[in-house]
């Protein structure tokens, strides 16, 4: 009964604390950031196992630790000079690649300087696949009056979001780039609230208008645009799907192409079709981000990773949160179905975690191969308190089942006395507990007078009843420690521990005197009397075995008999 109690009380803390957690705001956004844990894991697993493979035709020039140290030694300076900039496109454009893109922002700055600023945008105006970057951000207006953005950066989204990212303020970029080309795109990035970045804007909000990103930008105009729809989620959103770490993409040094354009030096590389990123992966110029497969990932790799995505149409798709809730509803049915049909615990819970592995398998794969990613924390949580609550409710009927058999077992269900073979095994229990403490114990032997007469002038039907109240009383009128029995027929035993033979026999005259006194119900609703005669016996007084201690008692209830009746002996 305790055990219930305990049971219960559990089970309604563990419930009790679900609903309290699934109400605190703190509870979702662990969720969330263990499931978030779960996407980084199989994307390591995925990229890592090498089935996804990148786009060859996406190439780095990468502003590297080399580079930079090169550029401050012939250069004196950082950034590097934009006619450089101007030179090196022209030397890649003579080799007619895809596209080439900064994954930097030319903003009037300090050290701009108007000639080789001019160059630069020369090659805007020149060719029309080159790309440049912009940032929107939230400056105060009194220290940044918000630019207007010209009209052609714009674009009008497919699908539009609710909630899309928007901002009040934006770094703005030199006029004649702006003037020259609208392959301009936005580099705003949406990290999670962990500062991974899984997600990349698809569009942004800026002044009532909605600009692509970067990535998106390119892509557009591309040849693989075929007018498809690319989803994004509620903040106009994209969830990026890694091709592998840091260094996946190829990284040609910076200072290589400057050698090259300069002519001073070969460079040992075909442009011709290549999709050119121009970005930082020095450590020191800061571009760094932390992605699920590697945590120092250069941006200019993000980038790539974006255009990669969209060319390949591999950006992740998140299951609707209808399909995890169901999904999450169908494990836990398999598992209540598992711990209420498998008898056996250990082999029970073997099946939900196989089933629930096999999720995660499935999940594994559609994520592999169909780029959608199906939630594991929530279905698992379902599963688990699915398991928990099944076993507790498995246990309280099993034990609940126990109870009943246990009390068939043992108990008569005429009179609900205890049975013969209850009382014998009572009895040999007790008398080996007497003779271990040399305790004192009791037996009484009850046979009702005149039994068969009372069958013969009532009928059988009124002799149950009596039968039953005179069980009861005897039961009614002793301790809770002594057992009373029914012994076969309409004869009865009580074992009395601790009790002397002096005792006994005081408690069976008081029971005696008790049975005789009362009036008993008869099947017709009539009533009547009967009596009882009773034999005492004591261990160690009559025997030491229990047989010893039947056989004294039995006698003694004989000479009762033989006495008269209605008596003790
Ligand atoms: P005595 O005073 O000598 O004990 O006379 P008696 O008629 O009671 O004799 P005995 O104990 O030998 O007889 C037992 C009778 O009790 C036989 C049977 O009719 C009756 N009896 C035994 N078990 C049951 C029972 O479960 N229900 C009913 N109604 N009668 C029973
Ligand atoms: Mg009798
Ligand atoms: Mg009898």
């Amino acid at each position: 009964m305790l055990k219930k109690i305990l049971y219960f009380l559990w089970a309604s803390v563990f419930l009790g604390l679900i609903l309290v957690s699934l109400q605190s705001g703190s509870f979702v956004s662990f969720v969330h950031s263990m499931e978030n844990s779960t996407f980084d894991i199989r994307q390591k697993v995925i990229s890592g196992s090498g089935v996804r493979k990148h786009n060859p035709d996406i190439v780095i020039i990468a502003a590297d630790d080399a580079s930079y140290e090169y550029v401050l030694e012939h250069y004196g300076e950082w950034p590097l000079n934009r006619a450089l900039y101007a030179k090196m496109v022209d030397y890649i454009e003579a080799q007619n690649p895809k596209s080439i893109v900064f994954d930097m922002m030319f903003v009037k700055s300090m050290k701009s300087n108007k000639s080789a600023d001019d160059e630069l945008i020369k090659m805007f105006e020149k060719y029309n696949n080159v790309y440049t970057a912009m940032n929107l951000d939230d400056q105060p207006s009194d220290l940044r009056i918000p630019p207007e953005l010209p009209a052609k950066l714009a674009i009008i989204p497919d699908d539009m979001a609710d909630d899309v990212m928007h901002y009040t303020n934006c770094r703005i970029i030199l006029q004649g780039i702006l003037d020259a080309t609208s392959n301009i795109g936005m580099i705003n990035v949406a990290r999670s609230e962990d500062g991974v970045l899984r997600k990349m804007p698809l569009y942004l909000k800026y002044r009532g208008k909605y600009y692509p990103q970067l990535a998106y930008r390119v892509f557009l105009d591309s040849e693989y645009n075929k007018n498809q729809r690319i989803k994004s989620d509620d903040e106009g959103s994209v969830i990026l799907n890694w091709y592998g770490p840091a260094g996946t993409y190829k990284n040609i040094p910076l200072y290589e192409v400057i050698k090259a354009a300069n002519g001073e030096e070969r460079l040992n590389f075909d442009f011709k079709d290549k999709i050119i990123y121009f970005g930082a992966t020095a450590a020191s110029l800061f571009d760094i981000k932390t992605v699920p497969v590697d945590k120092v990932y250069p941006g200019v790799e993000v980038q790539a990773t974006y255009i990669n995505n969209l060319i390949d149409n591999s950006l992740i798709q998140k299951a609707p949160s209808l399909v995890t809730l169901l999904t999450g509803i169908l494990l836990a049915f398999l598992t209540i179905l598992c711990v209420f049909k498998i008898s056996s615990m250990a082999i029970a819970s073997g099946m939900t975690v196989t089933i629930y592995s096999i999720y995660v398998m499935i999940a594994y794969f559609l994520m592999q191969f169909k780029n959608i990613w199906l939630e594991l924390v929530v279905p698992m949580m379902f599963t688990l308190f699915a398991y928990i609550i099944a076993v507790v409710i498995k246990y309280l009927i099993k034990s609940r089942d126990f109870d009943q058999q246990y009390k068939l077992a043992t108990t008569d269900g005429l009179t609900e006395l205890y049975n013969h073979r209850y009382f014998q095994e009572q009895l040999h229990n007790f008398v080996s507990h007497a003779s271990r403490y040399e305790s004192p114990l009791s037996l009484i032997i009850i046979d009702i007078d005149f039994f068969k007469k009372f069958n013969d002038s009532y009928g059988h039907q009124s002799g149950d009843a009596v039968l039953r109240q005179v069980a009861f009383t005897l039961k009614k009128n002793v301790r809770m420690s002594d057992i009373v029995c029914r012994y076969g027929g309409e004869e009865m035993g009580i074992i009395l521990p601790s009790t002397t033979y002096e005792e006994a026999v005081n408690i069976a005259k008081k029971l005696c005197a008790l049975v005789a006194s009362k009036k008993y119900k008869l099947s017709n609703g009539k009533e009547s009397n009967v009596t009882i005669s009773l034999g005492v016996s004591a261990f160690g007084k009559d025997g030491k075995n229990p047989s010893e201690l039947i056989e004294a008692a039995d006698k003694r209830l004989y000479n009762a008999k033989a006495n008269g009746r209605n008596r003790v002996n």
